[in-house]
């Protein structure tokens, strides 16, 4: 089987050396050509452009930023798709809209290819460690065809309905963490102002209903008033943005959600967006008083 990978950035390019790992015929491009080059020292072939590395693929993977990336990357005029074969497919493991999926889906469909939208989360450790969960949206035989792959790099995997369901399921993903992450920064920061021993007061509520994987594993971040990743907030602004677009498209009202989206908004304007989301602290420390 050959496999082609295009975008080797955070998760791409680890995503991609698993696949070298596990054995598969791999050529990668990637637009900043300097980053292919630890995967071709590990055996990987390059292709100058994304058709080009496309051609008699039988799956490619994409990994890019975000819905633009995605649709010129494959539907451009150096697109996957003037590459691609009738029979192949298309594999986004990107975050982007779902509404830009179904496009580029049908735009393959018309050549025959087919697509799955597989976003994923775990974070840069899940994409090292393969432990990533995959949520995967398009056709049951085709994730057949295709499941032994997303094995190499992910844990979970998991089909949620045809295709844009897979980005459904992210956007709500990245809905219920921004209540989450707000709510946690709030708690802490009531303990902080009340002078009390935080840390044996998150001991006792994180073993009842207030448990969550935010307190058990980013409060530290929110105390100490120190960010390091964890997951960019410059990403996690542009994830938001995208369950903000589906929510407004669908006409359901997320204020909690577009509320932290405004939260990371400043954040990535005051020059924070490299740092890990548990930084929404930052904003209620100062809206406290706290620094
Ligand atoms: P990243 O490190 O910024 O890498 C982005 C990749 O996309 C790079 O290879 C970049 O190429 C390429 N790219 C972007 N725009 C492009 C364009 N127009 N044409 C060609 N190539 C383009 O990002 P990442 O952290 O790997 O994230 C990739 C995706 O996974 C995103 O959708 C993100 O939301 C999602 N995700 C990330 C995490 C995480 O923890 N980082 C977790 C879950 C999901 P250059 O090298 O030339 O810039």
């Amino acid at each position: 089987m050959k496999l082609a990978y295009i975008g080797l950035g955070t998760m791409g390019a680890p995503m991609a050396a698993n696949l070298l790992k596990a054995g598969y015929n791999l050529t990668v491009y990637n637009r900043t050509r300097n980053k292919e080059i630890s995967l071709v020292n590990k055996g990987a072939k390059h292709a100058n452009s994304p058709k080009e590395a496309a051609i008699a693929a039988d799956v490619v993977f994409t990994n890019l930023s975000d819905s633009a990336d995605v649709a010129e990357v494959v539907l451009g005029n150096t697109g996957v798709i003037y590459g691609m074969k009738a029979g192949s497919i298309l594999i986004d493991l990107s975050t982007i809209s779902p509404k830009t999926t179904k496009h580029i889906a049908q735009e393959l469909a018309k050549k025959d290819i087919e697509m799955l939208d597989a976003p994923v989360s775990g974070g840069s450790e899940g994409a090292i460690n393969a432990t990533l969960s995959i949520m995967v949206g398009g056709k049951a035989d085709i994730l057949e065809k295709a499941l032994p792959l997303l094995q190499v790099m992910g844990k979970s995997i998991t089909l949620v309905g045809p295709i844009g369901s897979g980005q459904i399921t992210k956007a709500i993903n990245q809905t219920i963490l921004a209540g989450t992450y707000n709510s946690v920064a709030e708690g802490i920061v009531l303990g902080l102002a009340a002078g009390i021993d935080i840390k044996a007061a998150l001991n006792a509520v994180s073993g009842g209903a207030a448990a969550s994987w935010v307190l058990d594993n980013r409060a530290e971040n929110m105390i100490n008033d120190n960010y390091p990743l964890g997951f960019k907030t410059s990403l996690y602004k542009k994830d938001l943005g995208i369950a903000l677009e589906t929510a407004k498209e669908l006409g359901v009202a997320m204020p909690v959600a577009a509320y932290v989206e405004q939260l990371e908004t400043s954040l990535v304007k005051r020059g924070y967006g490299d740092e890990d989301i548990s930084n929404i602290a930052r904003i209620v420390r100062e809206q406290a008083g706290i620094e």
